[in-house]
């Protein structure tokens, strides 16, 4: 067979296997039959006492199974390990390495091939076969090997997180403290319960979920069984006349599978024993489809497609049926999801809400950025988290290291109340400052404007003493709708926004969708969004909304007078003269309906690496520009911002980063425009310091930040900041700026403004 089928199926095998333990029986007796072997182990390494332990074999002694154990550098399989490299002998019993236990029965395996395997840099285990010939495996055999591991070392990750989250730790160990780590989305801390959402009628999302009233899980589960019997009958017999008898007979097969003594059957079985109707159903239809998908014959393995969309027409209608009985939320409810989207954010009311957690996405994700403006805790990317094993467990979310506990212990939640009081204390004092100008001790004026999208946003930043807003996210009233917005309604949305802060100035930026800002009535496909169709490529391509939109925003002004206009992800001139003549065109309308409104300043973010390169002729054409130093970290580092595999590498502190803050702001300086920053490396302390001894005199950042960046600001010389800035930038490594940087805001006698950092007893 070739390999590419094969190893799919060993996968998706695996993947369905309930627990650690099965998965790996799967994979060596797999493994050895599809490479005819003798002999295939698994040797996993325990990340507490940092030896291996023999966890599976196919061909050794099966008492030998959870006995053998080694040191991490011990034997062939230690030297594996350390060298992560595969190891291939014609004679293993003669290596100076070979270590040999008697329990298993393998002196008399000569060959030996063993492969590392590795996820995410972390060396998971072993992968080994063994044969009694004495021979080379050939090149053949070791690629297949490798790849093998390759492909499983997610599943095995994945296996032992979730064995852990169920209460045991590796090796059957009581669990305490076990850390997930994610990203740091936004700061705070927060313990409180899990409550996993899901996408909708997807059925590979769906959680396992404990319950009591398994009455009412059978009645749910027998009502969606009987509605989908019912579609399916009608769309039979609406079909009857145009189908052969043959085809026909696909509906009663359809039916067939409906029937109590299948697959309905085993649901409820899975029910009785006390799981929720919509994580039997996943259950059981993913284990069918994973055997139908096994099997070799084509007709056959078809019919995985058929069980799957069955499943999928019952659970939409057991998701209809759970959205109508009203819900009950946790008093401290942690959202946990897969991929948690903007949407999600208003399905726990906020009083009851405490932190964020998403297993995909990263710190500059735009649900993150949401996070902060909501003054809510958030880890963002935490990929080894088995987030539908969460619900109804107790959590720690730790926004400032990314960091998520499960089963913390009394001591790792006093040490967190303990930081959740003095934030508290933190933020009393911040208030103070309210009102009171941000000026350096050497008298140099700095404006803090804020970055708002929610209403709320308006609400805090109002409180905070925001001296105006620096940008504006139109596209956040856009994606809580499920059509397009009308004029009337933008603008009454916009109007709120200018008279929440008139007469300080409010600049709203043009819809800046795609990338992962997603509409669900305007899908976009591309395999490359963050490079592809985004903010003004859209509303260039569409001038029906972008000139909707600047109507909507003209008008809201009528009499305030105090917006500006933002045009996002513009790499060439161009576009900005294309929008200009938009914005004109549609001026001068609106003062033909007789409006009296006077012609806004309209700006342009610098976000992608050409315009930095033509700031100056770019900035001759507007008003003023506005740095966006979250694209233009993720542009200039080729860093997905979004993508947690390269979190590690997306640094807005890179001094290539600050080479092009700084460079953009002496060319706008050359040109006499006005420069802003609005990505969120200005609402971080650090940060702050550094653009505003680089020049940009108006920063504008979440709500949330501004108190403390506010505070730092008033406590230091500009000289001084421009101290640090020289250093930073003859540094050659994020991290050494970072260090500086915390360095000096201890030195400034800001400690609590630089991580707090947690402490992992043990991590997954
Ligand atoms: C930015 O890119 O820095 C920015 C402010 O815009 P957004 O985060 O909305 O892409
Ligand atoms: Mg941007």
């Amino acid at each position: 067979m070739e390999m590419l089928g094969l190893l799919r199926r060993i996968v998706q095998e695996v993947n369905s296997a309930s627990h650690l333990d099965a998965a790996l029986r799967v994979i060596v007796s797999r493994v050895r039959e599809a490479m005819s072997t003798e002999v295939c182990s698994v040797y996993l390494l325990d990340p507490d006492t940092n030896r291996y332990l023999l966890m599976a074999t196919e061909g050794l002694n099966q008492e030998s199974i959870g006995r053998v154990s080694l040191n991490h550098s011990e034997g062939l399989v230690g030297l594996v390990g350390v060298r992560e490299e595969p190891l291939n002998l014609e004679d293993a019993p003669t290596h100076p390495h070979f270590r040999f236990f008697p329990e298993t029965g393998e002196d008399k395996f000569r060959a030996f091939l063993g492969v590392p395997i590795i996820h995410h840099r972390k060396l998971l285990g072993v992968l080994v076969i063994q044969q009694q010939a004495r021979r080379l495996f050939d090149e053949r055999e070791e690629a297949f090997l490798v790849t093998v591991s390759a492909q499983l070392a997610a599943v095995i990750a994945h296996s032992e997180a979730s064995g852990i989250v169920s209460g045991l730790s590796f090796a059957g160990q009581q669990a305490r403290d076990v850390c997930f780590k994610g990203a740091a989305g936004a700061n705070g801390v927060a313990i409180g319960e899990a409550l996993v959402l899901f996408p909708p009628a997807d059925l590979n999302a769906v959680p396992d979920k404990i319950i009591e009233n398994t009455v009412a899980e059978q009645q749910a589960f027998d009502a969606a069984i009987a509605a989908v019997r019912q579609d399916i009958r009608q769309v039979g017999e609406k079909l009857s006349g145009q189908l052969r008898p043959e085809e026909r007979a696909l509906f009663d097969v359809y039916l067939g599978m409906l029937d109590d003594a299948a697959i309905p059957g085993e649901v409820k079985a899975k029910i009785a024993a006390g799981q929720w109707a919509q994580g039997a159903l996943r259950q059981v239809i993913l284990e069918y489809v994973g055997h139908f998908e096994s099997i070799s014959d084509s007709y056959l393995s078809e019919r995985a497609v058929d069980i799957r969309d069955l499943g999928q027409r019952v659970l939409a209608y057991l998701q209809q049926h759970a959205s109508q009985v009203p819900r009950e939320f946790p008093e401290r409810t942690i959202l946990v999801s897969d991929e948690l989207t903007p949407a999600m954010l208003g399905a726990v009311p906020r009083d009851r809400l405490v932190a964020l957690v998403s297993v995909r996405g990263s710190s500059n994700s735009h649900v993150a950025i949401l996070a902060r403006a909501m003054n809510l805790p958030c880890v963002m990317g935490a990929i080894e988290l088995p987030a539908a094993r969460l619900d109804g467990m107790e959590l720690i979310v730790d926004g400032y290291n990314g960091d998520v506990f499960s089963h913390p212990s009394a001591d790792l939640k006093g040490y967190y109340d303990h930081i959740i009081d003095e934030e508290r204390q933190v933020s009393t004092d911040l208030e103070k400052l309210r009102d009171l100008p941000c000026v350096t001790l050497d008298g140099f004026s700095i404006s803090l404007w804020v970055n708002t999208g929610l209403m709320t946003d308006v609400m805090r930043s109002l409180s905070h003493g925001a001296e105006g807003v620096g940008l504006y996210r139109t596209e956040v009233p856009f994606m809580i709708n499920d059509r397009f917005p009308s004029e009337l309604e933008q603008r009454d949305c916009y109007r709120e926004q200018l008279e929440a802060f008139a007469p300080n100035p409010v600049t709203m930026r043009t819809l800046d969708i795609g990338g992962d800002k997603k509409l669900t009535y305007f899908p976009i496909h591309e395999e490359n969004p963050f490079l592809g169709w985004r903010g003004i490529r859209i509303t260039l391509d569409h001038p029906e909304i972008f000139l909707v939109q600047v109507r909507a925003m003209l008008k809201a002004s009528e009499g305030l007078n105090n917006l500006s206009i933002l045009l996002p992800m513009v790499s060439n001139v161009t576009e900005v003269e294309e929008a200009l003549r938009l914005i004109n065109r549609v001026y001068w309308e609106v003062r033909e309906e007789g409006i009296d409104v006077v012609m806004p300043p309209v700006g342009v973010m610098v976000e992608v690496p050409s315009a930095v390169f033509q700031v100056k002729e770019i900035a001759e054409l507007v008003d003023f520009v506005s740095v966006g130093s979250n694209d233009l970290t993720q542009y200039l580092l080729a860093v997905d911002r979004n993508n947690p595999r390269v979190a590690n590498l997306y640094h807005a502190l890179h001094p290539a980063v600050l080479q092009a803050l700084y460079k953009i702001s002496l060319d706008a300086k050359a040109v006499g425009k006005p420069l802003s920053i609005c990505g969120e490396l200005a609402g971080d302390p650090g940060g702050a310091i550094l653009l505003a001894a680089m020049g940009y005199h108006t920063l504008s950042m979440n709500a949330a930040n501004l108190p403390r960046v506010k505070s730092v600001l008033r406590s230091i010389t500009l000289r001084w900041a421009e101290d640090v800035l020289r250093r930073c930038l003859a540094t050659d490594t994020p991290e050494v700026v970072r260090s500086i940087l915390e360095l000096s805001l201890k030195e400034a006698g800001f400690e609590f403004f630089t991580r707090p950092t947690g402490q992992a007893s043990s991590s997954a």
